[in-house]
Order: structure tokens, then sequence, then C-alpha cells
């Protein structure tokens, strides 16, 4: 269901009667999707998860952000996830992080990067899940780089570039970050359906549309939403040919404008 920003769905997903039911609900809690989750794409890579309970902030690069819906200042997520180690991806993480008190949730050296900076981190690497009270994430592989440039140009390396995983209230939301197409895409889905994958289709440092319609081949999620296109002239990835080269392939294409939502 396509939302403009700020507007929420009153419908349930679950018939009216067992909706009403609070005790089957309160057994079952993660069977039972009483509060659609809502997406909002906040332009680059960054997007907004809300949940029944908790808010989740991807890749916040709002700052210098020509695409950016909203403000760092805006957003009071509770958790910040966070693919790797690139300006235009930890963004505004540390400033949010701090005012917030989210913790950043990322790879080993991306997080003891943004802890020296007092941030709140936690560190997890490629492969195995990590519990939280909300659910689980864990990180998975992307062909990228991580690091940033110090003064002088000399880089600053921090780990491996990944991609996220996170399992909250019954839902599976996959955020590839950066990367080139990889054939184990399929094991990502093939572990857990996935309901929404945040694939970049930008050309130039990640796939593009025709490689980023193979991801949706492999991963064969039930939606999926183009990221990491148009904010610069190089990203030069058309999410409309995207939209039409994934069309058949089994999955909802969302292509959602800077500030638009969609709930499921
Ligand atoms: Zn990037």
């Amino acid at each position: 269901m396509l939302l403009k920003a700020g507007e929420r769905s009153k419908k349930s997903v679950i018939p009216h009667f067992w909706a009403n039911d609070s005790f089957w609900v309160a057994v079952f809690p993660r069977c039972f999707n009483t509060n659609p989750m809502k997406f909002t794409y906040l332009g680059h890579s960054a997007g907004y998860l809300e949940t029944g309970s908790e808010k989740f902030l991807f890749d916040p690069f709002l700052t210098g952000n020509p695409k950016a819906s909203v403000k760092a200042a805006q957003l009071n997520p509770t958790y910040i996830l966070l693919s790797h180690g690139h300006g235009d991806h930890v963004g505004d993480s540390v400033a949010i992080s701090k005012r917030t008190g989210a913790p950043i949730i990322t790879t080993f050296e991306l997080a003891n990067w943004l802890e020296a900076q007092e941030a709140r981190t936690v560190a997890m690497n490629h492969g195995g899940w990590c519990k939280f009270p909300f659910g689980r994430v864990r990180f998975t592989i992307a062909f990228h780089s991580s690091s940033m440039i110090e003064d002088g140009g000399r880089p600053l390396y921090l780990g491996e570039a990944a991609g996220v995983v996170l399992e909250t209230e019954g839902k599976t939301i996959y955020h590839a970050g950066d990367t080139a197409l990889f054939s184990d895409m399929r094991l990502i889905g093939e572990d857990a359906p996935i309901d929404l994958a945040l694939l970049p289709i930008g050309e130039h440092f990640t796939m593009g549309p025709k490689d980023a319609a193979k991801a949706v081949e492999f991963l064969a999620p039930k939606r999926v939403v183009p990221i990491h296109y148009g904010t610069f002239p190089p990203l030069v990835g058309d999410p409309q040919e995207f939209a039409r080269l994934a069309k058949g392939k089994g999955a909802e294409v969302h292509v959602l404008q800077p500030g638009e939502a969609l709930e499921f």
C-alpha cells in the first residue's frame, strides 16, 4: 500500500474478528500482524521503518544529501542500522545516536570507530545472528568497500561492507547496502522469506538496474524498493528501467520518491 509521508493506514491485514481478539494476539504476537509496518524512503540509501514498537533508521545520510526528505533532527529512531563506513551511509549516525540514545548496529571496525566518537554501538560481523528485544539482526556479505578518507587522501579502512537482515514482528527486511550482484543472494532469500528488499540500482559504485533485477530473482522478496540512485550525477541507474526489468520476477516493485512510504 503506497502512502504519502505522515499517512498511516488503519486497515489491518488480518480478519476483523481475529484482529479484535486480544487474547490470541497476546498469546502469539509474532504470528499476528496487528500493526502493519511502515517504511519511509528518506532518499539515497536512507530509510525509516516504523513497527508496532520500534523505529529503525537505515544508513542515515541526511545532512548534505540533496534528495533527503527530512532533517536528521526530525527523526527519533530507537535503533540505527549501518551497512558500511562511507560518508553517504554513515551520514548523521553519530549525532542522531548521541541525541536519541539509539544504538548503532553495524560491523566491528566501523562500530569501534563510531564508539570512539561517543556513539552507542553494537558491533557485529557477517553471518551470525544477534538477538535483540525486537527480534534479530545479521549482516550479509556485500561486494563493496568500507573506508573513510582522512586528510591527505589516505583511506582509513573500516572493515568489510555489509548488507543487513532485520527480523522483527514476524517480518524480514533486507537492506543490501552498497553492493555488486552476487549469486549467494539466493542464500539470504532461502534462509527467511524477505518481505521487503532495499536494493541499490545507481550504477558506478553498485549494481545497476539489470543486475538489481537479477538480484530480485536470487532473493525472491515479496516487495522491493530501489535505492541509491539519482542523488549525484554518477548514479544514473533508472528506477523505471529497474521496475521494467524486475517485472514478472514475483516481487512487487515500489519506486518511492523521497518522503513516500510503503505500508506492509
Ligand atoms: Zn553509497
